[in-house]
């Protein structure tokens, strides 16, 4: 198993369109790192380069120490798995996952073992070892197409969206059994996908990548609760954090935020107290306008919240419910900005209703309307 390591990593493609912009980054010998972002955000082409699929401008890759740019991709060690599976249609599953060692000139009994060891793993059994890949549904061909990454016994293992040509519930048990998988390989692996969900479940860390550029690289949870700026702010978590442009002013005792209106004849915007905490960050942005940040389930009806403060409030009206089972999702409206707060099922509201709205501050997030890069 192998460290990998992106050092001013660049990819430009013919035509002098810039996909991937000076990464780097460090990924440590058997973890689990996931690279998440839109489409088009460069994280497959990151891949292909540490695969060898594809030529790096500018930078270098080293695989286990060994700087690999000049080294073919039969020669990494590493193996890939991609969303649409690439098997060998005419070819059994047993000799689509034994294929590569048979090239590689592999004794026919260590073949043998390898593929009978991995099918086991994977809960393939004799009979669809038998079979041909369009007799398997989807997560069984995705299951032969990790298997045969597995048998290789490769230094890392590369995912391109492995999962997104699977059914919701498929996707689930199978985002459930790579986790397992690298639980038990112990493997170096680095998984792309634009699901932020998969991202936040399966990965030791993150790594969010925006028109090319890495935005930020941590663990799930520190993400989550500590985002560099709005667009990483905004991606993980479902429903994404509320944005609310504002002012921060100052007035006695205490900073407050201070709603921006969206027009002369919308209401009069919100007032909330900063706590002083959060506040002593904010000195310097007095009068300025900022990006106050709250997520879903740190708002909540004035009435059911057990944070609620009577100086950390805001009207707003219910244009949606979205009940969800064990939660409801209420979209709301202040006039000036939408957001969404996610309440215990019981909390019942009606469309139109005008609610008091209590905001969590003590987790609040505030950001430079100008970079978008967090304040505090
Ligand atoms: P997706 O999730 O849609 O696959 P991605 O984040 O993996 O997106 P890449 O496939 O890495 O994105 O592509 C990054 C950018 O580079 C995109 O704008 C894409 O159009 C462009 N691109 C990819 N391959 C080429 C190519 N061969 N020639 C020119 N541009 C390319």
């Amino acid at each position: 198993m192998a460290k990998v390591l992106l050092e001013s990593v660049s990819k430009t493609y013919p035509g002098g369109f810039k996909a991937v912009d000076n990464a780097n980054l460090e990924i440590g010998d058997q973890e689990f790192v996931v690279l998440v972002g839109p489409s088009g955000c460069g994280k497959s082409t990151t891949l292909r380069m540490v695969a060898g699929l594809e030529e790096i401008s500018s930078g270098n890759i080293f695989i286990d120490g060994k700087r690999v740019n000049d080294v073919p991709p039969k020669d990494r060690d590493i193996a890939m798995v991609f969303q649409n599976y690439a098997l060998y249609p005419h070819m059994t599953v047993y000799k689509n996952m034994a294929f590569g060692l048979m090239l590689r000139k592999y004794p026919k009994a260590e073949i043998d073992q390898r593929v009978r060891e991995a099918a086991q793993i994977l809960g393939i059994t004799d009979e669809q070892l038998e079979r041909k890949p369009k007799a398997l549904s989807g997560g069984q061909r995705q299951r032969v197409a990790v298997g045969r990454a597995i048998v290789r016994k490769p230094k890392a293992f590369l995912f391109d969206e492995p999962l997104s040509n699977l059914d919701a519930k498929m996707r689930v048990q199978m985002r459930a059994e790579i986790s397992k998988l690298h639980d038990r390989l112990n493997s170096t692996m680095i998984y792309v996908t634009h699901d932020q969900v998969e991202a936040m479940t399966m990965g030791d860390r993150i790594v969010v990548m925006k028109d090319g550029l890495i935005q930020q690289v941590a663990e799930p949870l520190a993400l989550y609760d500590n985002p560099k700026n709005m667009f990483v702010a905004g991606f993980i978590g479902s429903p994404p954090m509320n944005f609310f442009k504002g002012a921060i002013e100052q007035r006695t005792g205490a900073l407050w935020f201070v709603e921006q209106t969206a027009g002369d004849n919308s209401p009069k915007g919100f007032s909330m107290r900063i706590n002083d905490e959060t506040a002593k960050k904010l000195t310097s942005h007095v009068g300025k306008t900022v990006v106050f940040g709250s997520r879903p389930e740190d708002i909540n009806n004035k009435q059911h919240a057990s944070f609620a403060q009577p100086d950390q409030t805001a009207a707003a009206t219910v244009e949606v419910v979205e009940p969800m089972g064990a939660e409801i999702y209420l979209y709301l409206n202040t006039g000036s900005h939408t957001f969404v707060a996610r309440v215990n099922p019981h909390e019942k509201a009606d469309v139109g209703q005008k609610l008091e709205m209590a905001f969590d501050l003590r987790k609040s997030h505030f950001f430079d309307a100008q970079t978008e890069q967090v304040i505090v």
